[in-house]
């Protein structure tokens, strides 16, 4: 378990959302990275949360871990990534999409590309840390051997930013910190 120690901010206030299989369709999946995220809220991470969709299923889902593994590189899209690897017994994932609740951060962002994943699905740009597209775009890499078919916003962007604003308004006035951010620092 969580050896978390924060305790400035109270269990996640949103509820998870309950998509309906009927409609296997961005907002479906979208909605199983953003219950991820809530799940991240309530172990005491940041949250994000990302899905990988492969052939119509779900077959990696993950939430960021970086507080309870103690590594910087358990973000969700990277934690998601490998899991997807060992679904399908390749390290390439093209075909795949991945869905995850904010713009992938540097690391996250080159791991995509070097999956050669098809597409990315995010909610939230983050204009501070994100590459495809925020802040800065990996797939502008002159000479890049693979290029990520991006969709930034329009899929639930204001509940997914709603929710880590809020993590984030909470934890500072928690602190008393009052350090300007755009509320999407993992
Ligand atoms: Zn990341």
């Amino acid at each position: 378990m969580s050896e978390y120690s924060d305790k400035s901010v109270p269990p996640c206030p949103f509820e998870k959302k309950h998509p309906s299989f009927l409609a296997l369709d961005d907002s479906f999946f979208m909605a199983q990275a953003y219950n991820q995220a809530i799940d991240a809220w309530n172990a005491g991470e940041v949250p994000v949360g990302a899905v990988v969709e492969y052939g119509g299923e779900v077959i990696a889902k993950a939430r960021n871990s970086v507080e309870e593994m103690g590594d910087p590189t358990a973000h969700a899209e990277i934690l998601a990534l490998s899991t997807a690897c060992r679904a399908i017994g390749d390290w390439r994932l093209t075909g795949a999409t991945l869905y995850v609740t904010k713009e992938p951060c540097p690391m996250c962002s080159g791991a995509l590309v070097m999956s050669r994943i098809t597409r990315v699905v995010y909610a939230v740009p983050d204009p501070k840390m994100g590459c495809l597209g925020g802040a800065t775009d990996v797939n502008a890499l002159p000479g890049s051997f693979h290029r990520v078919e991006v969709q930034a916003g329009a899929v639930m962007e204001e509940a997914c930013r709603e929710l880590i604003q809020t993590f984030f308004r909470i934890r500072r006035n928690g602190r008393g910190d009052s350090t300007a951010s755009n509320g999407l620092d993992q």
